[in-house]
């Protein structure tokens, strides 16, 4: 085997009892949102097995992301809802990608394409709700004006829209944008076009909204075992999710310094004891927050956290004085939390950030190995 200094390891079986779960809670079909990579899990490897798993719809941000899937051999529809004006439409239509159309710019050029194509496109209209992103909003008459006249060129397969605040219960912007997108909605009809598919919910909002879930809903963060807030929603396990990526790595060394040895660039930390110095072969290269503080690494059966400041490869942790760690062990830095080890929901609370982020930011440089699906539970 060759040897890896650091590695993300994806438990493709709780995606998929994740997926499994997501459905039961939703009762309507789900999209996997794989964009960025499968949020850092692995595009194609998730896209596979939470298709396996029973969604019916895989959901990106780029057309390169869904052409990826495509090039893959992936044959399930998939909606890519960020392809800006310029984009190679043609391809996207000759490729049977859904496309989101979140402005005229955008259209004109799909209605182009599809002319050119000699097929029809399969859209999704994007309308803001109140989000105040993607979407229409000031050109929404407009283009109701100029769609009524394009069926030839364009299907219009969906309507969707995004919560802003769908992860805090019971926040009246979501009522507000619930009523707008029915509103919307009953626009699309008065002029005769009926959608498929209506689609408004998120991982949050198919977790807490029913009223939100139309006829798909689209799951990113719950899919990979992440609570979308552990403070207003709960922790993963009382979702009844399990998190999927565990991030390990090796020590480089150990070393034992006194009390008081400053440790890092600006000697930002000083050790308060007699200790052993872990220093671990990751840093902000690999997507080690440089600004955590208070989460660490997890090493048998105990955490020890990061002292000083995280370096672009590599970043320190107090053992403690008795730790029988050595360089070349592996120290788990974030998991399920299931033995005790910090979890991405600590990561991100210790870089004054989330778990999206955590997870999203694992670079490239950090190969993905993946436990199989039919090997269900913890490492
Ligand atoms: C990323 C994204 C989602 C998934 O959101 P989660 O909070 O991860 O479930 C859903 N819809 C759209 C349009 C998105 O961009």
């Amino acid at each position: 085997m060759t040897f890896r200094r650091a590695e993300v390891i994806v438990d493709l079986g709780a995606i998929a009892s994740n997926v499994r779960a997501l459905k039961e809670k939703a009762g309507v079909p789900i999209l996997a949102v794989v964009k960025a990579d499968a949020y850092g899990h692995g595009l194609v490897p998730v896209a596979r097995v939470a298709i396996d798993a029973g969604a019916q719809w895989l959901g990106v941000a780029l057309l390169e992301e869904a052409l990826a899937l495509r090039e893959s051999g992936v044959r399930a529809p998939i909606i890519a809802w960020l392809v800006p004006p310029g984009s190679d439409f043609a391809t996207a239509i000759a490729s049977d990608i859904d496309l989101g159309v979140a402005s005229l710019e955008i259209f004109y050029e799909i209605c182009s394409a599809a002319q050119h194509m000699k097929k029809r496109a399969r859209i999704h209209v994007e309308v803001d709700t109140g989000m105040t992103r993607g979407g229409f909003l000031s050109e929404w008459e407009t283009f109701l004006d100029l769609l009524v006249n394009e069926s030839e060129r364009v299907e219009v397969v969906g309507l969707f829209s995004h919560f802003a605040r769908a992860d805090e219960p019971g926040q009246p912007q979501n009522a507000i944008q619930l009523k707008r997108f029915t509103e919307m909605s009953d626009d699309l009809n008065r002029i005769g076009i009926e959608p498929e598919i209506h689609h408004l919910s998120n991982s949050a909002a198919t977790l807490i909204d029913a009223s939100a879930h139309f006829d798909l809903v689209r799951t990113g963060i719950a899919m990979y075992g992440l609570s979308p807030d552990r403070e207003n929603l709960g922790s993963s396990d009382s979702l009844g999710i399990m998190p999927a990526m565990t991030l390990r790595a090796r020590l480089h060394l150990v070393k034992e310094v006194l009390s008081d040895t400053p440790v890092g660039y600006g000697a930002l930390t000083s050790t308060s004891s007699n200790t052993k110095l872990g220093v671990v072969a990751m840093g902000y290269a690999d997507g080690i927050p440089r600004i955590a503080q208070g989460a660490g690494i997890f090493y048998n059966g105990k955490r020890a956290p990061i002292i000083g400041r995280v370096s672009m490869d590599q970043f320190v942790v107090d053992l403690g004085a008795h730790s029988t760690a050595q360089g070349g062990d592996w120290v788990t830095v974030f998991g399920p939390g299931y033995e005790g080890e910090y979890t991405a929901d600590d990561w991100g609370t210790a870089s004054s950030s989330i778990n999206y982020e955590i997870v999203t930011r694992i670079a490239s440089r950090v190969p993905r190995i993946y436990k199989p699906a039919t090997t269900i539970g913890a490492l």
